[in-house]
């Protein structure tokens, strides 16, 4: 038989939990099928060591329930992956939200029925659930990308993706680990890694720019005086371009307005504070070519004071626009390739041979390894979507409507798809913004 509700919701990480919620609240029946064992999304997949927000904790979470953003305790001014999932975990049970999650379910289809004006969501197991409303709740970094390197199955030892880490703890102990991949997710792990594992071998395609987080206990005075006033914080933020970051604002005044010694007092301060504020510094420095090559350098000026060996240092410093690709957020990143145990293999010109039952070739040279993990991130913004086979309209495809790039109306609906919904695909705000606040 096939159920029938007013609203299927896919997805139950930050952007599915709030819909249901909502969805209950505009008195709509509400489905939400998800395919995880449990909520948390992005937070429930990514568990590797050191996943942790770069947004502030203060800031990254929900504001639609104000006893909820007064009981719930943060406990580091960056708060890492468990302690996401205890709160993702928390306002499951707050709202009872639970008993309208079906769980390890994975939407595989859903199709328009014209006639009905209705959808038709098909599961992984065959079932079938009818509804007149769709919200693609998928996330837009849920479909992990593995690259198609030669040989890759042949690797004889342990293979990790960051992002579908297992939920039991990996024992590197006295392990040979390698790690392709440099982006935010290796960034955050490499760190952790290079502590635990015998060697670490990291194959840098990109060179990324990252800025110290900075992270320390939340302090308990800055604590009180938010909630004095959460509501004024989060109007404050919500004024910021990016949705976050009021207590270090953009600054207003372009670079050319500056002496040197004021840039630079500029640049340190930012690097002294922590995350992604550094971008702030100037208000032209993602405008002005100029302020943007300053910024840029004075990290690669840090690089080279933090690594010991040039030729480590110079392969480690990006030569790109800085805050074009988004920027990193570390703890000692740069300093652990001065560990004896961490070695940085340059894939820039060459790219990688191939796998082997041992280990990883790179333009002849073969690096011997117990484990790899993938840090290659994900098929990203329209990945998830076009996995699940959806049909518009006289059978049209999603794909097919997407054949030219993906085209939505504010990021919320695509025409031809008639109450279908997006939440965080492409056309959102997404990984620019904190987006728990765009979510909401
Ligand atoms: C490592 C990492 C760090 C991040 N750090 C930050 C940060 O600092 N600040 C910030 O604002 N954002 C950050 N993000 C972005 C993060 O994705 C969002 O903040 C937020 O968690 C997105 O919520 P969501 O509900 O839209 O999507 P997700 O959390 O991705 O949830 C989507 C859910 O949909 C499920 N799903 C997908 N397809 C199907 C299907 N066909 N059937 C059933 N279920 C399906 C998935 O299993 C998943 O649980 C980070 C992302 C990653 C990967």
């Amino acid at each position: 038989m096939r159920e029938r509700f007013d609203i299927v919701i896919v997805g139950a990480g930050f952007a599915g939990l709030y819909m249901l919620h909502r969805a209950r609240k505009l008195g709509l029946a509400a489905r939400v099928f998800e395919a995880g064992s449990g909520v948390g999304g992005t937070w429930y997949w990514n568990r590797y060591p050191g996943a942790r927000c770069d947004v502030e904790s203060m800031e990254y979470s929900y504001q639609f329930d104000d006893a909820l953003q007064q009981e719930w305790r943060w406990s580091e001014r960056f708060a890492t992956q468990p302690e996401i999932m205890r709160y993702a975990n928390h306002v499951a049970d707050r709202f009872e939200l639970r008993k309208d999650i079906r769980f390890n379910t994975r939407v595989v289809a859903a199709t328009y029925d014209e006639a009905a004006k209705r959808w038709t969501v098909r599961t992984g197991d065959g079932a079938e659930t009818s509804a007149q409303f769709v919200v693609m709740a998928t996330g837009c970094l849920s479909s992990t990308n593995l690259p198609d390197i030669k040989g890759l199955e042949s690797f004889a030892g342990a293979r990790y993706h960051t992002g579908e880490w297992p939920h039991e703890d990996v024992d590197f102990t006295g392990r040979r680990v390698g790690v392709i991949g440099t982006g935010s997710s290796a960034i955050q792990s490499i760190p952790i890694l290079a502590e635990r594992a015998r060697t670490l071998t990291v194959f840098q395609r990109t060179a990324n720019y990252t800025v110290p987080a900075r992270n320390a206990p939340l302090d308990p005075d800055f604590v009180a005086r938010i909630k004095a006033d959460y509501p004024a914080f989060r109007a404050r933020n919500s004024l910021q371009i990016n949705a976050f970051g009021s207590n270090m604002p953009r600054s207003a005044i372009p670079a050319r307005e500056l002496s040197p010694e004021e840039r630079r007092t500029a640049l340190e301060a930012r690097w002294r504070y922590g995350g992604l504020f550094f971008l702030g510094a100037f208000g032209d420095l993602l405008l002005d070519p100029a302020a943007n090559d300053e910024a840029a350098e004075f990290v690669r000026e840090k690089i080279r004071g933090i690594v010991r060996n040039p030729e480590v240092a110079r392969l480690l410093s990006p030569r790109q626009i800085i805050g074009c690709k988004r920027l990193c957020v570390d703890t000692d990143y740069y300093a652990t390739f001065n560990r004896p145990n961490v070695r940085l293999v340059d894939i820039s010109e060459t790219g990688i041979d191939e796998v082997t039952p041992r280990g990883v070739r790179v333009n002849g040279t073969s690096h011997e390894l117990d484990a790899l993990v993938f840090a290659t991130g994900f098929d990203a913004m329209t990945g998830t979507l076009l996995r699940i086979d959806i049909r518009g309209r006289d059978g049209r495809t999603l794909e097919d409507a997407w054949r030219a790039g993906p085209r939505t109306y504010l990021g919320l609906s695509v025409a031809g798809f008639p109450n279908l919904f997006l939440v965080t695909g492409p056309g959102s705000p997404s990984v620019l913004t904190n987006m728990i606040v765009s979510i909401e």
